[in-house]
């Protein structure tokens, strides 16, 4: 099976990484969990904004050094691990920045995976209808819609979160199936 994984709300915890990050940047403790997907702005300027995500791409290690997501534990990264050597994985994700790329493949090595793929894109329908992908999670209403815009034979799952709840039905009405954890969507798809 060619399965397709987001990383950030999926398998990382961006978001403590990022409230952290605007902390350390900005001294605001902005509150969580996010309420909506831009949530942040509520309290930060458009200077302060642009000073966070500019320490973001030029810090070499910000996504090397990202917590796993809480729901996936050393067992389930054996799982992946394990699913590397009878399906196909690839990791997409629109992470900015220094090597992106390699900071991601490395911190997926660092869980335990071997021989990671990821691909730095926004353009996820094309490339899951280009890959052939059979199923697909990421946590932004957006990219789900694409995919399944683009890739009609793809099963396509939302990652639900506090900040795609409103977006939700919207997204059952479109063919998308919503699911708690990246597990879910792993048993589901019984692998
Ligand atoms: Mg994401």
């Amino acid at each position: 099976m060619k399965v397709g994984l987001d990383i950030d709300g999926v398998l990382a915890d961006f978001v403590s990484a990022f409230v952290e990050t605007i902390e350390a940047e900005t001294g605001l403790r902005i509150p969580v969990p996010p309420t909506s997907w831009d949530w942040h702005r509520h309290w930060l300027s458009d200077e302060q904004d642009a000073r966070v995500w500019h320490h973001i791409e030029e810090n070499a290690g910000f996504w090397c050094n990202i917590a796993s997501d809480a729901s996936v534990g050393p067992a389930r990264w054996a799982q992946l691990a394990d699913m590397e050597w009878g399906h196909d994985l690839y990791f997409l994700t629109y992470r900015p920045g220094r090597v992106a790329k390699w900071q991601t493949e490395h911190w997926l090595r660092e869980h335990g995976l071997w021989n990671p793929t990821v691909l730095i894109t926004e353009h996820k329908g094309r490339v899951a209808k280009a890959l052939g992908l059979d199923c697909y999670i990421d946590d932004r209403p957006a990219y789900c819609l694409d995919v399944r815009r683009d890739s009609p034979e793809t099963r396509v799952y939302l990652r639900q979160a506090p900040y795609n709840r409103a977006e939700e039905l919207a997204l059952i009405a479109a063919d998308v199936t919503p699911v708690p954890d990246v597990i879910t969507m792993l048993d589901r798809e019984g692998l």
